[in-house]
């Protein structure tokens, strides 16, 4: 097997004129309330290029100033700056939204990525500020032989960024999203006041931010859930013949909770067709090494086909960098990335994934790409704005598309047909995680939110009344 195959194979995987010319750099300039503007204001040119895209490449939105706080304060001030002027504002973590949703036109770009501070570590739980990337704080807790329950596939994420989305992974039947591991946030509101939030203080904030899309405020600091980390990980990737007998696998180990971590992909086999692939993975400590025969015992795959892997919990969590490394390699990293992604409900998740399928060719998702398709309980799933279909067992079904050129005509075809193809899920009992690429409008939220959605909009009227954050969601 070719290398770079091999390696796509191991990798785990959505104003007012005042305002205009008053925003500048110096710590000198006041608002019209005589309150000083943030000294780390900047409109530069080149700050603000670079905060005009994101991941995705889809779309371009140019804010009018970036601010790089060193400090809550520091956002509470602008906050409290725009107050009643219209100008919005949207933070921003490591920039890895598909579809311009930590984009702003012509409002104020929040940069947390130097407020990245690791504070105290204890033995369950880690205070961090929210700009840290999921990377710095494993490192920081692995010298504690300490791990977040939950790790997103790729760790280059900031916490602030996943907090407002969910946070899924590789052990989420086990634990559920990462904001369902968060303990505590402190949070900026849209009105410019500083708030600690928990299940116990001010809960309709903590419920309100946990994936609430960064629409009631921004989180400046977060207290999160750690456990003992797993030494060592025996990762297991089996291939199928067709989709039915992945599933099926997929489904009877994830109810003998069977793995530590279970996911699981349909790729391009890079003849016209596709491969089937289980991916799942036993934690263990030295010495303690499982039972292969044990573990894969009554499975219908096709066993030659195999591969078995130990490595470090360490190696195991960053193996996504290796498959960053090759698509840099080959200019594909900063390629638009129209991906879709979405869970699917467990009664018709074969179904509806193979009707899609059937209308899909490997050029989809290019030769890199892959679509997701695992099944999740959700019996561990617990914060109030994390939409999932409401049946014991849901399917992911993600379109990892990773175009082999920067044509952003044939990228924009994609965004589109995501959003039929969204509409088709919808129709079928699905939902969409919130990071897709394809337009929502605020009906579309409504919708996806459901049950949620009074509380969602009741917080923002409460946090932030004149809808200044977060608005590349179009949600409200
Ligand atoms: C290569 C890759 C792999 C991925 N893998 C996974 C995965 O395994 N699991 C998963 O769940 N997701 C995954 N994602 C999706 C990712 O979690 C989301 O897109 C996430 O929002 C990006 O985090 P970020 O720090 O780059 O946020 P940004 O793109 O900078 O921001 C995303 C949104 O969050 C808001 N936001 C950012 N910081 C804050 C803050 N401090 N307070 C309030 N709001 C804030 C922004 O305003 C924006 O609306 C992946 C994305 C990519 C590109």
């Amino acid at each position: 097997m070719p290398s770079d195959r091999r390696m796509f194979l191991s990798a785990g995987l959505g104003a007012t004129a005042a305002l205009a010319s008053g925003l500048t750099t110096s710590a000198q300039a006041v608002s019209s309330e005589g309150r000083p503007l943030p000294g780390n204001l900047s409109h530069d040119l080149d700050a603000r290029t670079a905060a005009a895209d994101d991941f995705g490449r889809l779309v371009h939105k140019r804010p009018r100033g970036v601010l790089k706080p060193a400090s809550s304060a520091d956002i509470a001030n602008l906050m409290r700056w725009v107050k009643g002027q219209g100008v919005k504002v949207a933070a921003r973590g490591q920039g890895h939204s598909i579809y311009g949703r930590a984009l702003v036109d012509d409002g104020i770009v929040v940069d947390m990525s130097a407020m990245n501070a690791i504070h105290d570590i204890g033995q369950d739980r880690i205070v961090v500020e929210a700009g840290a990337t999921w990377k710095d704080l494993l490192e920081a807790t692995l010298a504690q032989g300490l791990t977040p329950p939950v790790l997103t596939n790729y760790l280059g994420l900031s916490v602030g960024g996943t907090v407002a989305v969910g946070g899924i992974g590789a052990t989420s039947s086990r634990h559920g999203m990462q904001t369902d591991n968060v303990i505590a946030l402190d949070v900026v509101t849209g009105e410019g006041n500083e708030v600690s939030c928990s299940a116990t203080k001010n809960p309709d904030l903590f419920d309100g931010v946990r994936a609430g899309l960064g629409q009631c405020g921004i989180v400046t600091r977060a207290t999160l859930r750690l456990i003992h980390a797993p030494e060592h990980v025996r990762r297991f990737q089996l291939f199928y013949r067709d989709l039915p007998a992945l599933a099926a696998d997929q489904r009877r180990v994830l109810t003998e909770g069977r793995f530590d971590q279970l996911q699981g992909a349909i790729l391009p086999d890079g003849r016209g067709g596709w491969r089937y692939q289980l991916d799942a993975a036993v934690f263990h400590a030295s010495g303690a090494t499982p039972d292969d025969k044990a573990v894969l015992s009554g499975l219908s795959d096709e066993r030659s086909a195999a591969v078995i892997t130990d490595l470090t919990y360490r190696e195991d969590a960053l193996a996504f960098g290796k498959f960053e490394t090759l698509l840099r390699s080959k200019g594909q990293w900063s390629n638009p990335q129209p991906w879709l992604l979405s869970f699917l409900r467990g009664s018709n998740a074969e179904r509806l994934a193979a009707g899609i399928l059937a209308g899909l060719t490997g050029d989809a998702v290019g030769p890199f790409g892959r679509i997701t398709f695992y099944p999740l309980l959700t019996k561990a799933f617990r914060t109030p704005l994390v939409r999932l279909p409401t049946e014991d067992i849901v399917f992911v079904f993600n379109l990892i598309r990773i175009p082999t050129s920067n044509d952003a005509a044939a990228a924009g075809r994609m965004a589109a047909e995501n959003r039929t193809l969204y509409d088709r899920i919808r129709e079928a009992g699905g939902v969409q995680y919130p990071v897709s690429a394809f337009a929502m409008s605020p009906g579309d939220w409504e919708v996806h939110f459901g049950s949620g959605w009074p509380q969602l909009r009741e917080a923002k009227r409460r946090y932030d009344p004149e809808h200044l954050l977060a608005p590349g969601y179009n949600v409200f």
